[in-house]
């Protein structure tokens, strides 16, 4: 499995803001846009494109535009949708689904409550999850977009606990990861260390 970490000085600054308990949901919700661009930057570079002839002001010269079919970008509910808006605003031509799974708080276990997700077949998909902690939800999203027959998953994060990326690998070693940082390890509530803290709850405003 491919992982790979975004460490940028942009990206680093950007996380330690989001990691520092004093940083307002405002604050928060702004920086997570500007630091999942610069992640889905990185994890879009094998995006299908196709050559276009233009004219600019001083000759006809060969482009190319984001190719057909366009990708599929799918937010884990809730955290997720915190990382939606950037790579939209990337990728104005995207289609999007949404899984919405939430973690059993005393299983630690993925429980889906909602699936809508555009015909995956043979596009190319962004899975977009802040905290892949256990690695369940991450998982059972992945697990879920495959049935579709999509050509590709890549995985996007912003910070990983080992733990989740040793599952990833053992039941999704096809899916690259694209994260900001790798952490320690999780706690005894299933917390990353050093973390962040609930990325939900940060992002809106719900603690
Ligand atoms: N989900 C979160 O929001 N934070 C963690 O540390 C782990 C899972």
């Amino acid at each position: 499995m491919r992982l790979h970490v975004a460490d940028h000085p942009l990206i680093t600054h950007k996380l330690t803001v989001l990691r520092d308990a004093r940083t307002s949901s405002p604050v928060f919700r702004q920086l997570t846009e500007e630091l999942v661009t610069l992640l889905a930057y990185e994890a879009t570079r094998n995006v299908r494109v196709s050559p276009v002839e233009i004219e600019t002001p001083v000759t006809r010269t060969t482009g190319v535009k984001i190719g057909e079919p366009r990708p599929i970008v799918v937010p884990i509910l809730r955290a997720g949708l915190g990382m939606l808006e950037a790579v939209t605003e990337l990728f104005p031509e995207v289609a999007v689904g949404y899984i919405g799974l939430e973690r059993d708080e005393a299983s630690l276990e993925p429980q889906s409550y909602y699936r809508k997700l555009p015909p995956v077949a043979g596009r190319h998909v962004l899975v977009l999850d802040p905290m892949l902690a256990t690695g369940g939800s991450g998982s059972a999203a992945t697990s879920a977009v495959k049935e579709g027959g999509p050509a590709s998953i890549r995985f996007v994060c912003v910070v990983a606990a080992p733990e989740g990326i040793r599952k990833m690998e053992a039941d999704h070693p096809d899916v690259p990861i694209f994260t900001a940082a790798i952490d320690r390890q999780l706690n005894e509530r299933g917390y990353i260390v050093p973390g962040l803290g609930d990325f939900g709850d940060r992002l809106f405003g719900t603690e």
